[in-house]
Formats: structure tokens, sequence, C-alpha cells
């Protein structure tokens, strides 16, 4: 039977919503067979111990829908883990709710504070799934920019989006695509806002782990009065290098986390017992762990930022997450950023993301990111590839 080629419109939202831009990207890698710089994931495995334990219980008959909240193991472990690396005091019955991965958390964070007609602030760049979201629920975005190249906070921006309307910002730090860690100082004023208005934050903090020297990672939910108002966001995927498990984790003050518990009810209510019992594993692991881990990357991050500049290519300041973000223009390369990351995956062989991808509207064009979780023989093998596209100018935009 055929179907109709046209039935009642369905959601306008999502119908005018694009492919995510890494999906995009990494399609153009594999046809380019390149060296996949852009979205942001490890090429190697997570630590084999939390692996071994998720495939040990998958083999001990614990199979059937977990808890809704989370298996007990780990959300003793998530609250565990506040403490130990915040001194954040979490309720071990009902502080804490498992999702499938920080996307989820993140939605059903939002679902859980805002109603129609709710003000959200937002910062530029922003990850690419927190504006469909806010503005499914009805909620109405407030978006404040940083400005490059030092990402600084513009505080009387910052302070002039929030109004009476405002129930809450959604905070990402280290932040996704720029690196950026907020400072105490960015922080407090945040704060001081949240108070005056009596609003609630929603801190996106998977990258909580991943924090180079001279920065230090300070959640939100640790400055005077804000563990009251803070629901705060963590992603096994990103702690443990293993993305695909999807493994994400709340915690906050139990009247709003009942609430975050009615969302993922509904989103997806639980999520797999034995990955979420390996990573109750992980967050046990010793300090050496997630600072060999944060050590790791940042030797990483510097053999990236070295080579690129070596070969012209202007780095911006990167003191946490997966990634580093480049001004194209510096580099004489004639077009946008776009044009950038699809003429270096072609001709080059090397995939980036355009941080263009990271804006609403009229977004600055000259900036490209790049993803520096990856071994160090595959980045040596990306820099030679971009040392002979940079050799074989001019620069320019595909055809
Ligand atoms: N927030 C940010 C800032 C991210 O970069 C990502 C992506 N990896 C996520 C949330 C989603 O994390 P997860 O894979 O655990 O859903
Ligand atoms: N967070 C990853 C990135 O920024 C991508 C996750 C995804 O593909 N949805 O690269």
């Amino acid at each position: 039977m055929k179907f109709p080629r046209t039935v009642k419109h369905a959601n306008s939202l999502l119908a005018g919503t694009g492919t995510t831009i890494f999906t995009i990207m990494s399609a153009l890698a594999v046809k380019h067979n390149a060296i996949n710089l852009g979205q942001g994931f490890p090429d190697t495995e997570g630590p084999a111990d939390i692996v071994r334990a998720a495939a040990d219980a998958l083999l001990d008959g614990r199979n059937q829908y977990p808890p809704l909240t989370g298996v007990p193991e780990l959300r003793g472990a998530v609250a565990a883990a506040n403490r130990r690396f915040y001194g954040l005091e979490i309720d071990l019955v009902s502080g804490v709710v498992v999702t499938s991965g920080a996307t989820e958390a993140i939605t059903a964070s939002l679902m859980a504070l805002l109603n129609p007609g709710d003000e959200v602030v937002l910062i530029e760049p922003l990850y690419d799934t927190y504006l469909p979201v806010v503005r499914m629920l009805g909620a109405v975005p407030k978006l404040v920019r940083l400005q490059p190249p030092h990402w600084a906070l513009p505080r009387a921006e910052l302070e002039a989006a929030f109004g009476p309307k405002t129930k809450l910002i959604l905070l990402n730090s280290p932040m996704n695509p720029t690196g950026k860690v907020f400072t105490r100082d960015e922080l407090a004023f945040i704060a001081g806002l949240l108070r005056q208005h009596d609003a609630y934050a929603v801190c996106d903090e998977v990258y909580e782990h991943l924090v180079f020297s001279g920065a230090q990672h300070i959640p939100l939910a640790t400055l005077p009065g804000m563990a009251e108002r803070t629901l705060r966001i963590g992603s096994a995927g990103k702690t443990f290098s293993l993305t695909g498990w999807k493994v994400g984790y709340v915690s906050g003050p139990v009247p709003l986390m009942d609430l975050v518990a009615k969302a993922h009810q509904n989103l997806t209510f639980t999520t797999a017992p034995n990955l979420q019992r390996a990573v109750a594993v992980g967050l046990a692991k010793p300090d050496a762990y997630f600072q060999g881990l944060a050590a790791a990357l940042e030797g990483r991050r510097n053999q990236l930022d070295a080579g690129l500049k070596r070969l012209g290519f202007a780095t911006l300041p990167a003191s946490g997450s997966y990634f580093i973000t480049v001004d194209v223009s510096a580099l004489g390369f004639e077009g946008d950023d776009v044009a950038f990351c699809e003429a270096i995956t072609v001709q080059a062989g090397v995939a980036a993301i355009p941080v263009s991808a990271f804006y609403v509207g009229d977004a600055p064009r000259q900036y490209a990111r790049f993803a520096f979780c990856k071994q160090e023989q595959v980045l040596d093998e990306a820099l030679r590839r971009l040392e002979g596209w940079v050799a074989a100018r001019p620069l320019t935009a595909l055809a």
C-alpha cells in the first residue's frame, strides 16, 4: 500500500530542525575517508575494568527493568562523587536520577522546570540540543553571546537578559565548543542574578573532569545559595571515554529531582542496568584515574594546539572539554567556516565542525572546532594532512 504523500501538518518545530552538524560532518568524513576531528568522541575504548564490569553484569541475571531513577549502586556512586569532588551533599534516595545520556538529562531537567511562556537564558555558542527543547516546551529563549577570542562573559548583556519571567539559565561549563571553563568570579555574577530573580540553573557539566592545568571546574551548585536551585548534569560517556553508552545523571535538591524523575518516567523510564552498574564501578575509581584522564587529554590538546599553530592556524585558548577552536580567517582561507570544514574534509582528509552551527541566526563565520580526544599518532597524521593542504595555496572553498 502507498502512503499519501501529504498528511496533516506534523510538528512544525521538528520539521524545521535540521540534522545535527555532528552527523552531517561524520558522514562527510566517512565518505572522504577523512580523519574525524569533528564529532567529539575518543578513538580508544574506555577503561577495560569498566567495560568488563558491564559485560559481567549482563550475565548475572539482572536484565529486567531497573528502578525508575537508576540502580541504587549508581545513584549512590553519583552522590559519593558529588561529595568527593565538590563537597556537595546529595540525598541518596531521591537526589539523583540516572538518564540515557546527558542529552536526556538536559531535556528532563528542562521539562521539570519550564512552563510555556517562561524565559530561559542561554549562552551562545550553545550545544545543539538546547534550543529545540526549550522551544518545544513553549519557553522563550533569551540569548547572550560570549565574545571571541576570549569568550568573556558580557555581564551587562547577561544582566539585561534576566527579567521577571526568567525561570532558569542553562549553563555549560566546561563549554562545548569553546573549551571555556567559567571562573569563580563569573559564576558568582551568575549566582547573584539567579538569587535576584529567584531563578534556577540547569548546569550541563558533562566535561567536568576534562579540565586542564591552570583552570578549575567549579560547579555553580557549590556557590552560596545555589545548591537549592541547581540541577547538575554529568555524563559517563565523557568521564569514562565511552560515548556510545549514553549514561547520564542529574543531581540536585529533592523537590526538583522528584520532577526530573517524572520527566524521565515519560521519556525513557529507565536506562540499561548493566551499563549503570559498570558506571558505578567507574565513579568509585581512585583520584589518579580522573587526574590521568585530564592529563592525557591536556597532552593531546597541547599537541594539536602546537601543531595547528605551526601550520599558521590561529588557535583560541581552550581550558577544558574535547575541543579547540581556530580562526580560519587568519589562515587566508577564502570562505566561511562551513566552506572551510567541507574543504578540509574533502581536500585534506581531516574533518572539523563549523562553530556557526552553535549559533542562532547571524553568527560569526570564521571559527572551526577540532576534537583532540584522539590517539597521538592520529593527531600527527591529521596535522601532516593539513600541512599538505596548507602548502597547496591558495586556500579556496570547494567549487
Ligand atoms: N552536553 C554537551 C555540552 C555535550 O557536548 C554533549 C555531547 N557529547 C552532551 C551534552 C550529551 O552527552 P551524552 O552523550 O551523555 O548524551
Ligand atoms: N557532543 C558531541 C560533540 O559535540 C556530539 C554528540 C552528538 O553527535 N550528538 O561533538
